[in-house]
């Protein structure tokens, strides 16, 4: 495999990484070729996940909200942070997800938007993975358009009272602390709410075909009641939730090229074995043409992921370039394992070769976190000034 991974590098991006970054690089793609690998099959067909362990590990190897700084937090740039997806992801985009909601959606908008007190509190055991945290933003009837959602809070005194429900909740039934947003008299508005609030419940999605090595729950809440400071004070408007978003969409930019580079990898491998009309499919213009538009891919994908946590260590990363990022490198990663798996012929069916179940993950993963389709609109209104949403 390492092989393959040293020919896909068409454009020797690996040899232009720091010294520091690749020693962070190589640890992780150790931790998941140790802890990962030999497990995710398993996780995958019994759509499960040890998350509790889990966390408890990534917490361990210091990635989760490692961009943050202070609170038990390791201040790496985005150019590590990405490394750190895209090696997760390498192994399955559901433990890349674990990762991207506990520090890009859970952790950034306690650190982003919360007290100094729910900081102090929550995120030293988040970054240590002793907490996990899942982000609420998404309604059964409210997806694409966050701004029509219905969860409301209701002050009462110095309470509020939280009513309505939240779909597609990425680590919900085991999250120690949910991030969730409401409407309000005063807009929309964040608020922490811990499992075992009276009226807070919570329950699994299952029959997924995508992202099955993930928990994805619904959250229920009726008449629940939450103190004055279960509230994030900074947070005013549908601008928080996306300020999030755009900090875990980075991470998909970077995350998918993991997947994308796997799935080739294991395909290139494959195509130099496997042999028919007396000689490897990988010597057939056909298999040929195809593993060169694929590698081309990658690399270019890889090369948007690197601009980005340029711009983005720069302090110069706009939302409509991460929605650049977004909508070329999922496409471009979905792309890739879709073909790469027709050379795998038969064989590319099953869970032996990891290559239609990053496929299948890539689905979820085109949709989640703005959909692909609301990523051109971004992009459309960026070049036309028109806004094409509604
Ligand atoms: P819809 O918004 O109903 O969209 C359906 C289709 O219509 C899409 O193709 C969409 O692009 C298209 N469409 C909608 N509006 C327009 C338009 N104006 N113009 C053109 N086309 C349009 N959410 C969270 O809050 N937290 C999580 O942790 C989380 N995790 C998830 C995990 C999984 C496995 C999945 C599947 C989803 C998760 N989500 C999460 C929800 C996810 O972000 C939403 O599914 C996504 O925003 C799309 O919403 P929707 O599914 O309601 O689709």
């Amino acid at each position: 495999m390492t092989d393959a991974l040293d020919r896909l590098d068409l454009l020797g991006l690996d040899a232009d990484l720091s010294d520091d970054n690749r020693l962070l690089r190589d640890t992780v793609r150790k931790f998941a070729d140790d802890r990962l690998r030999p497990n995710i099959r398993d996780w995958y067909e019994a759509g499960t996940l040890p998350a509790r362990e889990l966390a408890r590990d990534f917490g361990e190897l210091g990635v989760l909200g490692m961009h943050l700084s202070g609170y038990g937090c390791q201040g790496s740039t985005a150019a590590q942070y990405g490394l750190v997806c895209a090696e997760v992801e390498a192994v399955d985009s559901g433990l890349r997800s674990l990762i991207s909601v506990q520090g890009s959606l859970a952790m950034y908008a306690i650190y982003a938007y919360g007290s100094e007190e729910q900081k102090q509190r929550w995120l030293p055991h988040m970054a240590a993975g002793e907490a996990i945290g899942c982000f609420g933003l998404t309604e059964a009837d409210s997806g694409s358009d966050p701004g029509s959602m219905r969860t409301r809070a209701v002050r009462d005194g110095s309470d509020w009272v939280l009513n309505g429900s939240k779909m597609w909740i990425t680590n919900g039934s085991v999250a120690d602390i949910a991030v969730v947003w409401a409407r309000t008299d005063d807009g929309i508005r964040g608020f922490l709410v811990e499992p075992g609030t009276p009226g807070f419940d919570v329950a699994d999605v299952h029959h997924k075909l995508s992202l099955r090595a993930s928990v994805t729950s619904s959250l229920h809440f009726n008449e629940v009641r939450l103190p004055a400071d279960a509230q994030l004070p900074e947070a005013a408007g549908l601008r928080a939730p996306l300020g999030c978003l755009s900090e875990a969409r980075f991470g998909i930019v970077c995350g998918v090229t993991g997947a994308a580079r796997d799935a080739l990898a294991a395909t290139l491998d494959y195509a130099g074995t496997r042999t028919q009309f007396g000689r490897p499919i990988a010597g057939f213009q056909l298999t040929q043409r195809k593993l060169a538009e694929l590698a081309v891919s990658l690399n270019q994908a890889e090369l948007t992921a690197r601009r980005l946590a340029e711009l983005k260590d720069a302090g110069r990363l706009t939302s409509q370039q991460v929605s650049f990022g977004k909508f070329a490198n999922v496409r471009a990663a979905l792309e890739i394992c879709r073909e790469a798996r027709s050379i795998l012929g038969g064989s590319g069916i099953t869970t032996e070769y990891p290559v239609l179940r990053h496929a299948l993950n890539l689905e979820t993963v085109y949709t989640y976190e703005g959909t692909h389709e609301v990523h051109t609109l971004v992009l459309g209104q960026a070049l036309t000034g028109i806004d094409a949403f509604r």
